[in-house]
């Protein structure tokens, strides 16, 4: 490990002018693209440089923050692709089993993480999404297994995962979130389906799970039964916080391409076009240092409610005024579309970047959620009245 922080800049952008893939974004099917993800993954974990945010006693883990901040710089000023295939993988299932499995299952599992096994997050229902206490996903057990029967939804990558961080509903008595387990379930067991779901900009990055009788061994259970709900919670809140800090440094280093946009035509003079891209640069600077401030309350075990859901908030709203600006500065041509558009934000299309900007209101608790929390449980502000439906025309 680098003696000082920015002995690690030196290091990585070292190793990234040697390493760092040119032709992610040349990908024209989903086998090229998982393959690319896969290669990537691996040499990011043979550098030490893919879970920064580990502990120390995995390879490249227990980076201070400011490391961690370095790592992501990086990653972001070389372009280098969004590792869509590992994010369950080395954020939400890693997070878990650190947190709150057993010393066996996290033995078992974060090694395997690391080798490359993919992950999936199995908690959204056609019913259940906002309101995830709703999830009807049922098992009831039988001996030494679950059987679980039901359907889950949006599931990011679950075409391609190994295994799934999944939900259910083990009891109907009591309160919605007491009858929830938390199940770690291998994606090749028999009664298990998934069906991928064709994105508006022609992609397939989450699908449908279809769960048939699929009997889970009950040593697969993280916590005990019925109190998968804060079992939840930890893998929610690594979802809304350390990812974000990641994301928040791509957006700042994916600034360039639009600066790049206008380099070289007469747009440069625009007093216009220059205010507008001057706000966005502040707008992104901000939430680069939101996330910053998050993570560092975090790590001071400091967190309060709603931190992450102000970062959460910032980031979605911002990444869409930063696609529409690509829209707009990039004119027609940005309107061509390349075949396989994964990564959010930095597909290298404009018009996928602003239809996929749009996701991150949603994913993760959409912003009218973040703003309840924030209003209600940081503000104190009164509480929305229970079972409030919208009427017609409203
Ligand atoms: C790109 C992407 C990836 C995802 N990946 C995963 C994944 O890997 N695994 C997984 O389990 N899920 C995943 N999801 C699902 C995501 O968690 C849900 O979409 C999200 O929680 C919202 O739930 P919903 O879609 O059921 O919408 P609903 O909860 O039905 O909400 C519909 C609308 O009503 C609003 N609304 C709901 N309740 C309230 C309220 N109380 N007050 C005000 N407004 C309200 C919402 O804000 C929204 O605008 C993903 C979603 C996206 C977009």
């Amino acid at each position: 490990m680098s003696d000082t922080p920015e002995d690690l800049r030196h290091e990585i952008r070292q190793w990234l002018a040697d390493n760092a893939p040119g032709d992610w974004r040349d990908q024209s099917t989903h086998e090229g693209f998982v393959a690319s993800q896969r290669a990537w993954f691996a040499q990011l974990v043979a550098a030490g440089y893919a879970v920064p945010h580990w502990p120390g006693e995995w390879p490249g883990g227990g980076r201070s923050l400011a490391e961690q901040k370095i790592i992501y710089e990086e990653l972001a000023r070389a372009d280098t692709p969004r590792l869509l295939l590992s994010f369950v993988s080395t954020y939400h299932a890693a997070a878990t089993l650190m947190e709150c499995a057993s010393k066996e299952q996290a033995a078992h599992y974060l090694p395997r993480i690391l080798k490359g096994e993919t992950w999936c997050q199995g908690f959204s229902e056609p019913g259940a999404g906002s309101d995830l206490a709703a999830i009807r996903t049922k098992a009831v057990r039988r001996g030494d297994v679950y059987v679980v029967s039901g359907q889950k939804i949006w599931s990011t990558m679950a075409q391609y995962a190994d295994m799934c961080l999944l939900l259910v509903r083990t009891s109907s008595e009591g309160a919605k979130q007491a009858g929830m387990t938390y199940l770690l379930m291998d994606m090749t067991l028999p009664g298990v389906s998934v069906r991928p779901i064709h994105q508006i900009q022609g992609d397939e990055e989450f699908a449908e799970i279809f769960l048939d009788e699929v009997e889970i061994p009950v040593s697969q259970r993280v916590g005990e039964e019925g109190a998968g709900w804060a079992v939840a919670q930890a893998t929610l809140a690594s979802e809304r916080g350390l990812t974000l800090m990641e994301l928040s440094y791509r957006m700042r280093g994916a600034m360039t391409r639009l600066v790049s946009e206008i380099a070289g035509t007469d747009r440069t003079e625009d007093r216009g076009v220059l205010r507008d891209l001057g706000a966005l640069a502040t707008r992104v600077d901000a939430v680069c240092a939101l996330a910053d401030r998050f993570l560092q309350k975090r790590m001071e075990d400091e967190e309060k409610i709603g931190d992450a859901s102000v970062v959460k908030l910032a980031y979605a709203r911002c990444l869409r005024a930063w696609a529409e600006m690509g829209v707009t500065l990039s004119g027609l041509s940005g309107q061509l579309h390349a075949p396989i558009t994964y990564g959010d934000l930095n597909s290298g299309n404009w018009m996928a970047d602003f239809m996929n900007s749009y996701a991150w209101t949603i994913a993760g608790g959409s912003d009218e959620v973040q703003r309840n929390i924030i209003a209600e449980r940081m503000l104190g502000m009164p509480r929305e009245p229970r079972g409030w439906k919208l009427e017609a025309g409203q």
